[in-house]
C-alpha cells in the first residue's frame, strides 16, 4: 500500500472526549483538490454524538487496501475515473462481491457524468447514491453523508441485533440443558457477559433463600457470582452486610423493590420475573452505557432466562421430592425389616425365657435328625420338668414363679454345650437337643443340668426359693423316623424320674423292636 499517498491521520481530529468511536468515511479520488474540499465541507459534522474520521485514498487500489484492513468504514465517497476509466465501478464490485461488505454505503461521485450514465450505473452496480461532482455543494454533500450515515447505523444495529439474538438462542438452549440451579445461575452470568462483550464481573440473586426460605427485609440470596464477586455465591447478602459492596447490594434491593431493570453508566441491573412466581435480579458491570440495541437484547435474554429458570427450579423441586420419597421408602423398608425380624423372633422364641419355642425346636430337631441319619451320627434329647412347680406359684406368686423359670433356663443353658439347643416345650417343661451325643453322654449332660438347677435356691424379691427338676434322657434310634418318637421315650423316662422321687435323671429304654409280621 502506498501509504504516502494517503492523507495521514495527523490532520485528523483527536478522538472525542466522550470515548465514542468516530464514523469512518473513506474518500477515494485521484484529485487532491477533492479531498481538501470534502474535508472542509464535512470537518465539523457530528452524527448521533460521534464525529467523522475522514480517510483519504488517491486511487481505487489504495481504497481497496484501506477497506481490507478497516472493516468498519461507514461510507465511501467514490470517484469513478481514477487509474482507469472505470476504476471506481470496479471497486464497487470488489467491495460487495470480494470483500463481501454490504454495510458500507457507497456514494459515487463523478466529474464526467457522460462517462458513466447515472441510470446504467445505478441499475448495474450496488451503490447507494450517485452524484455529479458539479452538483456536490458543501450543503448537498453534508445531506448526502448524513443520510448515508443514518442508513449505515441502521444496518449495523440490525446486524448487531441479529447476531445478538442468534447468540441468545444458542446460549439459552445451552442453559436449558442445565438441571442444577448453581450451574444454571453461573451459566446465565457467563452468557450475559459474553453477548454484552464485557468482563464477567456480575452476580445473580434471588429474593428467597436456599430451598425457597423467606429472607429478612432487604436481604437476598446470591445464586451465583462471577469475576470479583465469585466468593459471594451461596450467601445471603444485604446493603448492610459485608458479602458484596453496599452500593451494589442497594442496586439489587432497588430492583426487587421497584420490580424494574436499571441501566446505569457502567452497570446494568436486570429484574427478571420467573413464571413460577420467583423473582431474580442480575447485576453486571459494563464498560459502557448499554445502547438501545444492547438493552433490547438484554430484555430478550431476560425473558428467555425466566423460562429456563422456572424449568430448573421445577427440576430441583422434583429432585428434592424424589429424594424425600426415596428416604421415606428406605425408612419404611428398615421399619418393615425390623418388624419382620420381630415377627420371626415371636414365631420362634419363647417370650418369657428367650429360648426357642416348641414349634421351632421341632423344626431344628427334624433338620438335625436328617443330618444324623445321613451321616450315621448319634443324637440325644433331654426332657426336663420342674418339680412341684405349682407349689412355687402357690407359695410365692406367679411373678416369683416366672423368675424361677427364667433362672432355671439360664442354669440349664450354662450346663449345656454351645452345640446343644434348648427350648421351652410348654409350661415348666423344657427340652434339649444334643447332636453327636449318645445316651451315656446325654446322661452326663443331663446330670450337670440337674445339679446346676438344684445347686442353689432362686433368690427373688428377698426370698430364697429352692427349685429342682426331673429329667428324662433318650438317644435317637435309627429306627425312629421322627424325633417325636424319641421324645415320647424321654417323656416316659421323665415320668419314671418323677415317680422315683424327682430331682433326678432317668434314661429311656431302647425303642421296642418292631413286631415281626
Ligand atoms: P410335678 O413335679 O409333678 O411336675 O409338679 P408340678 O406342680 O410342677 O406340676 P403341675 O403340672 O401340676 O403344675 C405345673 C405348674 O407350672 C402349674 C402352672 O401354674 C405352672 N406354670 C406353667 N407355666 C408357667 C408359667 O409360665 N409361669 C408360672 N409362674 N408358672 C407356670
Ligand atoms: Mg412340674
Ligand atoms: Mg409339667
Amino acid at each position: 500500500m502506498e501509504t504516502d499517498l494517503l492523507f495521514a491521520d495527523d490532520d485528523q481530529p483527536p478522538p472525542p472526549e466522550d470515548g465514542a468511536e468516530p464514523w469512518i468515511v473513506l474518500v477515494a479520488d485521484d484529485d487532491p483538490e477533492v479531498h481538501a474540499v470534502t474535508r472542509l465541507a464535512l470537518g465539523g459534522l457530528r452524527y448521533k454524538g460521534r464525529r467523522l474520521s475522514l480517510v483519504s485514498a488517491l486511487s481505487a487500489g489504495e481504497a481497496a487496501a484501506v477497506l481490507r484492513c478497516t472493516p468498519n468504514v461507514a461510507i465511501i465517497l467514490l470517484d469513478v475515473v481514477m487509474e482507469t476509466d472505470d476504476a471506481g465501478l470496479r471497486l464497487v464490485r470488489t467491495i460487495r462481491e470480494e470483500l463481501n461488505n454490504h454495510a458500507i454505503r457507497i456514494i459515487l461521485r463523478t466529474g464526467q457524468p457522460g462517462q458513466a450514465p447515472e441510470e446504467d450505473v445505478v441499475l448495474a452496480y450496488d451503490i447507494n447514491d450517485y452524484k455529479s461532482k458539479a452538483e456536490l455543494t458543501a450543503k448537498k454533500l453534508f445531506t448526502s453523508v448524513v443520510a448515508a450515515l443514518r442508513a449505515y447505523a441502521d444496518i449495523v444495529a440490525l446486524e448487531t441485533n441479529r447476531r445478538g439474538l442468534q447468540q441468545i438462542i444458542q446460549s439459552t438452549d445451552r442453559l436449558f440443558e442445565l438441571r442444577c440451579m448453581q450451574q444454571f445461575a453461573a451459566g446465565v452470568l457467563t452468557q450475559l457477559s459474553a453477548f454484552l462483550r464485557v468482563k464477567p464481573d456480575a452476580i445473580l440473586c434471588a429474593q428467597r433463600g436456599a430451598a425457597g426460605r423467606p429472607l429478612p427485609d432487604g436481604a437476598f440470596y446470591v445464586l451465583a457470582g462471577a469475576g470479583c464477586y465469585a466468593e459471594a455465591a451461596g450467601q445471603t447478602a444485604s446493603p448492610t452486610g459485608a458479602v458484596i459492596p453496599p452500593a451494589l447490594a442497594e442496586r439489587i434491593t432497588d430492583a426487587f423493590r421497584s420490580r424494574r431493570s436499571h441501566y446505569g453508566a457502567n452497570e446494568t441491573t436486570l429484574f427478571i420475573r420467573v413464571p413460577d412466581g420467583h423473582e431474580v435480579a442480575a447485576w453486571i458491570h459494563t464498560d459502557r452505557p448499554l445502547d438501545e440495541v444492547d438493552r433490547g437484547l438484554v430484555e430478550v435474554f431476560a425473558s428467555k432466562i425466566a423460562l429456563s429458570f422456572a424449568n430448573v427450579s421445577l427440576y430441583e423441586r422434583l429432585r428434592e421430592a424424589n429424594e424425600t420419597l426415596e428416604a421415606r421408602v428406605a425408612e419404611r423398608t428398615r421399619a418393615l425389616e425390623a418388624a419382620n425380624a420381630k415377627l420371626e423372633r415371636l414365631a420362634t422364641v419363647d417370650p418369657l425365657t428367650a429360648v426357642w419355642n416348641r414349634r421351632h425346636f421341632l423344626d431344628l430337631a427334624a433338620a438335625e435328625l436328617g443330618r444324623a441319619h445321613r451321616h450315621g451320627r448319634r443324637l440325644s434329647v433331654i426332657l426336663l420338668d420342674l418339680d412341684n412347680f405349682k407349689a412355687v406359684n402357690d407359695g410365692h406368686g406367679h411373678a416369683a414363679g416366672d423368675e424361677a423359670l427364667r433362672t432355671a433356663v439360664v442354669r440349664a443353658r450354662e450346663a449345656l454345650r454351645t452345640s446343644d439347643q434348648i427350648a421351652r416345650f410348654g409350661g415348666e417343661e423344657f427340652v434339649a437337643l444334643l447332636p453327636e451325643t449318645d445316651l451315656a453322654g446325654a446322661r452326663i449332660v443331663a446330670e450337670r443340668v440337674r445339679a446346676a438347677i438344684a445347686g442353689s435356691p432362686v433368690v427373688t424379691d428377698g426370698r430364697a426359693i429352692p427349685i429342682t427338676a426331673s429329667l428324662g434322657v433318650a438317644e435317637w434310634s435309627a429306627s425312629e423316623p421322627s424325633i417325636e418318637l424319641t421324645l415320647r421315650r424321654a417323656d416316659a423316662a421323665l415320668y419314671e424320674a418323677k415317680l422315683a422321687g424327682r430331682d433326678r435323671v432317668c434314661a429311656a429304654d431302647e425303642p421296642k423292636a418292631p413286631a415281626r409280621p
